[in-house]
């Protein structure tokens, strides 16, 4: 045997005539060594915003056995979770926790809360802006949207003039995004809840804040939202898996009187059981052993540290932008995102070519553009488990694979970054 006659390809690799025979021994050893995958020394910048790095503080908590969900020691836990909860919401109410992802606090949201025939609000904001109304579609429900620059932070006005003109209160909840991931653009969640008062119109005010939760300021209660939702996998510093909803009096009140059908996503059945620190069904145990260790981290950094820590690390990145001539996606300074850079390619140049470029030269993920702004953006994660050499080194990797991907730049964009830290202090 030997020679190419001998060989054929297997995962884009040249792989020996003899591990054709067809011995387990033999089989494992073809799958190890056709992964495709090459060796990389050092750790992966998962530079998105979400899911983010997981601190080693968190991977080690949640690395032991699962634990009997129904025992002593589980309520101890359960308590505490569902308790710190409430203090990285802001909420008094309750925090529902359940094993899914963030969009699973979607559907929860509303199946909890209206009934056939209801309508809601929403933007046409950005990509999960419209997935958000797609579930609030696929649930029967009628979905009024308002138009919206997705470059800019939705329009408070917009919501009065259109709820006003809703006399017979058909519409039961205005559904908004306070960061929206796709575009990197923050909206001002008091100012729709100031607009629903003054249009004196009693729809809920639902919150996506999958990925502004622990990295910008958010007051659940303060800010007069019935539902706040989130995933673990974004500022909680968790991996993906968990989904929360905090809640006011009002939304437990509809929920009440909601009709949509419901089952996994029932609060009624959820509330008796958290009572006492439990869950109505299996949990994702260690995801919550992980969940109770970032509690406790973002407790020792306390609120408004993490949310200045964040600003920094925006602040800088936004200069560097600057610097390399490109363009922040978001046009309006108020809309500025503390959790991610969405930078906009110049014409005629595709991010997803650059990413390509960073991810297999520098082992570094950025996020893609989504929906209709595939090939348009892309998006750098400073939101999480990250410090200033993390977005140093992130800045790095985006300045080196532009040279490479030959986006036309101007060089200097880590050096402004680095200015911001070392002469300002970087507080945003
Ligand atoms: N909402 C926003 C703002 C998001 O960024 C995401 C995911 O990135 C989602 C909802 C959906 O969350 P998941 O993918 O965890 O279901």
């Amino acid at each position: 045997m030997g020679g190419d006659s001998d060989r054929f390809i297997m995962a884009g690799k040249v792989a020996p005539y003899h591990y054709l025979r067809p011995t387990l021994a033999h089989e494992l050893t073809l799958i190890r060594d056709c992964r495709p995958m090459t060796f990389r020394a050092g750790r992966h910048f998962l530079q998105l915003p979400g899911p983010t790095n997981v601190p080693d503080r968190i991977l080690r908590a949640m690395d032991r056995p699962p634990i009997d969900h129904r025992g002593p020691e589980f309520k101890e836990m359960g308590q505490r979770i569902l308790t710190g909860l409430k203090e990285v919401f802001q909420a008094s109410e309750h925090v529902f926790v359940y094993p899914a992802s963030g969009s699973g606090s979607w559907e929860a949201a509303l199946v909890n809360t209206l009934s056939p025939g209801d309508r809601v609000l929403r933007f046409d904001s950005g990509h999960f802006a419209e997935t958000w109304g797609g579930v609030a579609g696929a649930l029967g429900l009628g979905v009024d949207v308002l138009p919206s620059d997705w470059r800019k932070p939705i329009d408070p006005a917009a919501v009065e003039e259109h709820l006003s003109g809703d006399e017979d209160h058909v519409i039961k909840a205005v559904l908004i995004t306070h960061n929206e991931t796709s575009t990197g653009v923050r909206s001002d969640v008091p100012g729709v809840r100031a607009a629903i008062d003054r249009a004196g119109h009693p729809a809920l005010l639902m919150v996506d804040a999958v990925s502004s939760l622990c990295a910008m300021d958010l007051l659940h209660d303060e800010w007069g939202v019935d539902v706040t939702i989130t995933g673990s996998q974004k500022g909680l510093m968790l991996p993906p898996g968990l989904s929360f909803a905090a809640v006011s009096r009002k939304a437990l009140d509809a929920h009440q009187k909601a009709e949509l059908p419901r089952s996994y996503w029932d609060w009624s059945a959820m509330l008796t059981s958290n009572e006492s620190g439990y869950f109505p069904y299996t949990p994702a145990t260690n995801l919550l052993y992980g969940l109770d260790e970032a509690l406790e981290m973002l407790s020792e950094e306390g609120r408004e540290n993490t949310f200045k820590r964040h600003d920094r690390l925006a602040k800088a990145t936004r200069a560097a932008v600057a610097a390399w001539e490109l363009e922040n996606f978001c046009l309006d300074a108020s809309g500025f995102s503390s959790a991610q850079t969405t930078v906009k390619m110049p014409e005629g140049t595709d991010a997803d070519e650059l990413r390509k470029v960073i991810l297999e030269r520098f082992d570094m993920s950025l996020g893609s553009g989504l929906g209709k702004l595939k090939g348009d953006v892309f998006r750098i994660g400073h939101l999480g488990d990250v410090n200033e050499l993390m977005i140093a080194g992130t800045l790095c990797g985006v300045e080196m694979g532009l040279g490479l991907a030959g986006v036309p730049h101007r060089p200097g964009g880590v050096r402004a970054a680095l200015e911001v830290w070392s002469s300002e202090g970087g507080d945003a």
